[in-house]
């Protein structure tokens, strides 16, 4: 049985490829930080391993990631923040950056010797559709998740040789706790700006995961894949 990690399965989307993964006969582990109890209760519910992990600890990655000894894995775990790039933090900036892509990066730096080995895995980065076309007053966010596609483009070229694909999947507006403090008329406006008129599922996203963590993926490497109803068409 082919072994998973999943980042930041205790909620939202983490959470919808976790039970995914399982109900798709894979061996799921999950990591949270803050979320303890989501996260047994989520392992209760599915049979899948919780580990403790913050994404922004080398150790605690490495940790993780020694005990998943893990083909597959999926970089879920992330932040968002508002705000005009002048009242940016460099705490907000790093709180930011570590976890998006600095925890993508602890991953798969302790993960991928493993897949060389075994010349096989799977990676799949979750981006954001704000990382293909920027965001006004998210710009933090959105350069994290466009230097996830850079890196991903890097480490498909990289690691392909070792039989290891590298993907990225980047939702849309997808309706999860990150997305709690906007307003009606945010939300609206979100859905009108949708081709597809409707917000999406953690599932939306869980689906597309699974493919690309699928054999009949195996010739896809280097490819950001919308999961956005079309936003950014
Ligand atoms: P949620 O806020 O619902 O969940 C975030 C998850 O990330 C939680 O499981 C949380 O774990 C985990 N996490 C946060 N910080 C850390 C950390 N330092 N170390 C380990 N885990 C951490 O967000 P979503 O489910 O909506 O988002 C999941 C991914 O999808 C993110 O990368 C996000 O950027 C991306 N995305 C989401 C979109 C949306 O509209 N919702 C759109 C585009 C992309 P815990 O609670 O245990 O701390």
């Amino acid at each position: 049985m082919k072994r998973v990690l999943v980042t930041g399965g205790s909620r939202g989307i983490g959470a919808a490829i976790v039970k995914k993964l399982v109900s798709s006969g894979y061996d799921v582990y999950f990591t949270y930080n803050a979320s303890e109890e989501a996260a047994r209760a989520l392992s209760s519910e599915t049979g899948a391993k919780a580990l403790k992990c913050d994404v922004r600890s080398a150790e605690e990655v490495k940790r993780a990631v020694a005990e998943a000894r893990a083909e597959i894995v999926v970089n879920n775990a992330g932040v968002a923040g508002f705000g005009q790039i002048q009242d940016v933090t460099d705490e907000e900036w790093a709180r930011i950056t570590e976890t998006d892509l600095g925890g993508a990066f602890a991953v798969i730096r302790a993960a991928a010797p493993y897949m060389i080995s075994v010349k096989y895995g799977r990676i799949v980065n979750i981006s954001s559709m704000w990382g293909m076309r920027g965001a006004s007053c998210e710009s933090v966010y959105a350069a994290a998740k466009a230097g996830l596609i850079g890196l991903t483009r890097s480490l498909a070229r990289e690691l392909g040789p070792s039989g290891i694909t590298v993907n990225c999947v980047a939702p849309g507006y997808i309706l999860t706790d990150m997305n709690s403090a906007l307003d009606d008329e945010a939300r609206a406006a979100l859905v009108e700006e949708t081709p597809l008129m409707r917000a999406g599922t953690p599932e939306d996203v869980a689906e597309a995961v699974a493919f690309l963590i699928g054999d009949g993926a195996s010739f896809i490497t280097g490819a950001v894949l919308p999961v956005d109803g079309g936003y950014t068409v």
